[in-house]
């Protein structure tokens, strides 16, 4: 299907204005203002340059779609589930990735370092090696007196170049941001104007390429509306080469459920390229299965409660949040079902407010009920954390997934 093209971004790696319909994703979030909760529903049309094959989201980002995304909610969400005894934890792994590339000396900055773990795993591994590191993010959520911070705009690095001029970076570090910005391509060109000669940029973004492991993407975040760009391998080595850059090194590894990308560049030594090739595997056929899975899996919920009902007076609901709304927007004899009190909401932080005029519980309560009730979310940490404070309880605490 093609979409209405007014009011659409350009592709962002080969500034053409046509775009295919891969999936639109519904996202949002609650208006807590009153008791009654009301949905402040975000959509975003994820296209597929009809030119390049790139994929990406398809409207601008807005500040106002930046501020609802970005500062409705104060706790970062976790990106993993817990690292199982005796295997590497993914910093591990990225560490193993870049330890050929750090040198003693070396001036490591990551740009958008969040809470530091990258940095701080560094830091204790290569202690001997004067190194000197900094982070570049929005916040300073690190806080700590041997790693320099440097407040910026991600969107916007040509305020910084001149911070870089007399310490070229040795090795840039961008974990899990380069699917968020606007121009990963203005980024890249960016930090590269800040590299000595000789420097390293290391990536790491969720890998949508058709051979990474893209089984469980629907118990992922890997699709979620603060990720504008979904890259493959073809498709990051497109916007590498654009930004003047080129691939030492690549590794594709699978934690938990999300499929990870993580590739070494440097810089090329001749004029770089401007000229455009399509991506030949691109990240649609991982985006679209992600949709398929996602619609399978609610399907099948669905289903599950419609048995659980024929077998129960009543029902509970857990997790109160957006696949909730989503499952009450695709089947909405759930509405009534609600109303007439067969099926009770259960919620730890939204207890205390109603949805279409039924009250939400505290989940707490859940441990002493008599009905079977059903986690909702699909995310798989969301889902890990449920069964930890669900496995002291006597009820029936339901994981339809
Ligand atoms: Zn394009």
């Amino acid at each position: 299907m093609t979409i209405n093209q007014e009011h659409l971004t350009d592709c962002k790696l080969c500034k053409a204005h046509s775009w295919e319909l891969v999936a639109t994703l519904i996202s949002g979030i609650w208006d807590k203002r009153h008791d009654e909760l009301n949905r402040e529903e975000l959509r975003f049309p994820i296209g597929q340059c009809t030119k390049c094959h790139h994929v990406q989201v398809a409207i601008p980002y807005t500040q106002s779609i930046f501020d609802s995304l970005y500062f409705s909610n104060q706790a970062e969400p976790d990106m993993w589930c817990e690292t199982p005894n005796g295997q590497k934890s993914p910093y591990e792994e990225m560490l193993e990735f870049i330890a050929p590339y750090i040198q003693d000396g070396a001036h490591i900055v990551d740009f958008g370092a969040g809470a530091g773990t990258t940095l701080k795993h560094i830091e204790n591994t290569h202690k001997e090696r004067q190194l000197t590191l900094a982070s570049v993010d929005f916040h300073n959520h690190i806080q700590s007196e041997t790693i320099e911070y440097l407040s910026a705009d991600l969107n916007k690095l040509e305020a910084l170049q001149a911070e870089f001029v007399t310490q070229p970076i040795s090795l840039a570090i961008s974990t899990h941001v380069l699917e968020h910005l606007i121009d990963p391509i203005h980024f890249l060109t960016q930090i590269r104007s800040m590299l000595s000669d000789d420097g390293h940029i290391f990536i790491e973004v969720p890998d949508c390429s058709p051979d990474a492991f893209i089984e469980h993407l629907a118990f992922t975040n890997l699709v979620h509306g603060q990720h504008i760009h979904y890259y493959s391998k073809d498709s990051l080595a497109q916007i590498a080469r654009l930004a003047g850059l080129k691939i030492d090194a690549l590794q594709q590894l699978t934690t938990g459920d999300i499929p990870r990308l993580l590739i070494l560049l440097s810089k090329t030594t001749q004029e770089s390229s401007t000229t455009v090739l399509p991506v030949t595997s691109g990240a649609d056929v991982a985006v679209v299965k992600r949709f398929n899975d996602y619609h399978a899996f609610q399907d099948s919920l669905f289903k599950q409660i419609q048995q659980a009902l024929m077998l129960n007076d009543t029902i509970g609901i857990w997790g109160i949040g957006g696949d909730f709304y989503q499952l009450t927007q695709s089947y909405p004899e759930l509405i009534d079902l609600i109303q007439a009190n067969s099926i009770i909401l259960y919620d730890y932080e939204l207890a205390g407010h109603t949805y279409v005029g039924s009250s939400i519980r505290c989940s707490s309560a859940i441990a002493s009920t008599r009905y079977p009730v059903f986690m909702l979310p699909l995310y798989a940490p969301t889902r890990e954390k449920m069964h930890q404070v669900s496995q002291s309880w006597s009820a029936q605490v339901i994981d339809p997934f």
